[in-house]
């Protein structure tokens, strides 16, 4: 018989007591009869899970270990995991003002039981606020953050367009140094956006050193993942770059090869990544199962020296004459790189209108289609699904051990409610591009580990019980382009902290989610005392 820690306590306690025989324990929660993966293990097995309190204590045959539990949960049939870690989303506007948002039932419904915010360079710089008022609000799913360049770089410089001056880098690297005291996951980047953009390799690496001694991420969207500026490579060899320089581990966002130019460079990119990691850099990279991104049509379109200082600097820029014919020459050919007016498609419009292709949408304003780019930019600007990526890059990206799943969720585009389902479905299932245990591994621990988010991401004893059970011919997406915010099906439990959010398929009320800081770890006495 194996003597699980948690197990082992209950029995010392029991005998403690002073009863003569052990008397069977009685747990919080049994999760009976499903065929579990353990987030780490290639192999799966037939084995009960026992929950007390916010823990696992148990994971295996339930006659060893003579324990009871006051809620039985019937997984037979099902498929149990560890809950999914999300590490690139953009939730941090639900988490702190939507009604109800924060209880992010579109990510519960993938069986994702912790989100990640504050990537692309837009994470709070004050992350230690942050996190308090979004677990005073009620979370649904565990929540953590990222400190975003971005935001740091407009604090200080505002929207200009030079390097920061020896003082103010140092401001920003207090303030980084104080988010990162406070929890944060690391710094993130999105170099490819102004005015972030505007920022060279010495700024960045400066930054990065912070991270890196912090034992935290440097996590980036790279400068260029197509042909806009210094190309797909170079921003790869950027990034690994500032990694060596710095000493942080380097985490890619959404890996990807954007864009006809770059199509089939998945292979040199993954090349670059491994020589990096034999030189003993730590790099990792998230994906999601899409082949359209998601951004807004100024992000795809508009040329970044357009954009500094303001946006009414930039829609002066926009209408000036002298202007014009580099903006038209420059915007057609960022169109062209993403395979036309018919590869855009304006998405969560503010008026209600249906989702429709820029060619359609020049057509209704009687423009040719960059001229309408530049109105509907300076009328507002608008979301755009992007079709610009290839099945073999995407299936190439996806098999390395290194490549954890992610939804860089956005309105209008169904990766926010169906990212994890998707890559199930579609790449476990139907293509049998990853074997099942790679992708709840990949989804995981893989994860946890390169986040630093303590005691999640196994079903292990003595971890923090966040735990999904999806039926295996269920779980999938609803949600597509044309109704991108339908909930997935298919996850019958998912338990966040040891409190269910999902049951028999229904989500509950319950906010059990918590705000997590990077490398914080509890022992369950202290949690449960
Ligand atoms: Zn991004």
């Amino acid at each position: 018989m194996i003597l699980r820690p948690g197990l082992l306590l209950v029995l010392i306690l029991t005998a403690l007591l002073g009863c003569a025989a052990p008397a069977p324990a009685v747990y919080d929660i049994q999760i009976t009869g499903g065929l579990v993966y353990d987030g780490e293990s290639v192999e799966p097995q037939n084995a009960d899970i026992f929950i007390a309190g916010d823990r696992i204590v148990f994971v295996g045959d339930p006659k060893t270990g003579n324990a009871t539990a006051k809620t039985i949960i019937d997984a037979t049939g099902l498929i149990v995991a560890p809950g999914f870690i999300d590490p690139h989303t953009h939730t941090l506007s639900d988490v702190l003002f939507n009604q109800n948002g924060n209880h992010l039932a579109g990510y519960l419904t993938q069986g994702v039981t912790t989100v990640v915010a504050g990537n692309d360079g837009g994470g709070p710089v004050r992350v230690g606020e942050t996190l308090v008022a979004a677990e005073k609000r009620g979370l649904g799913p565990n929540f953590a953050l990222f400190v975003g360049h971005g935001t740091l770089r407009g604090e200080v410089l505002g929207r200009e367009n030079r390097p920061p001056t020896e003082s103010e880098l140092e401001e920003m690297k207090s303030r980084l140094d104080q988010a990162l005291i406070d929890g944060a996951l690391g710094l993130s980047t999105g170099l490819y956006y102004a005015p972030a953009s505007y920022a060279g390799i010495d700024e960045i690496t400066s930054l990065a050193e912070v991270a890196a001694r912090h034992d935290a991420l440097y996590e980036t969207h790279i400068r260029d993942e197509s042909s806009y500026s210094i190309g797909l490579i170079s921003a790869i060899e950027e990034a690994l770059e500032i990694g060596r320089r710095s000493g942080a581990a380097v985490h890619i966002a959404h890996i990807k090869a954007l864009g006809v130019d770059v199509w089939g460079q998945s292979e040199r990119v993954i090349a670059l990544i491994e020589a990096a990691q034999s030189e003993g850099l730590t790099v990792t990279a998230d994906q999601y199962p899409w082949s359209a991104s998601g951004t807004r049509i100024s992000n795809a379109l508009i040329p970044n020296w357009a954009k500094a200082d303001s946006d009414e600097a930039m829609h002066a820029r926009l209408r000036a004459p002298e202007n014009q014919e580099r903006l038209l020459t420059e915007i057609a050919e960022n169109l062209r790189k993403r395979g036309g007016p018919d590869a855009i498609l304006l998405v969560a419009r503010d008026d209600g209108l249906p989702s429709r292709t820029l060619t359609v949408e020049a057509a209704e304003m009687q423009l040719d289609p960059v001229q309408a780019a530049i109105e509907i930019v300076i009328g507002g600007d608008a979301r755009i699904a992007s079709f610009n990526m290839q099945d073999q890059d995407i299936e190439r990206f996806m098999v390395q051990p290194w490549v954890m799943t992610s939804s860089d969720g956005t309105n209008g585009h169904p990766r926010k409610f169906a990212s994890f389902p998707r890559k199930y479905r579609t790449y476990v299932e139907e293509k049998s591009v990853l074997p099942l245990a790679d992708f709840i591994n990949r989804s995981s621990s893989l994860t946890a580990d390169s986040l630093n988010l303590c005691q999640r991401g196994r079903l292990v004893p003595g971890h923090y019980a966040d735990v999904v059970a999806f039926d295996p011919d269920r779980f999938g997406p609803v949600a597509d382009f044309s109704n991108p915010s339908e909930r997935s099906i298919g996850v019958e439990y998912l338990f966040v902290n040891g409190e269910a959010a999902i049951i028999d398929g229904q989500l509950s009320d319950t906010l059990n989610g918590r705000s997590l800081r990077r490398g914080e770890c509890q022992t369950p006495e202290e949690t449960q005392s």
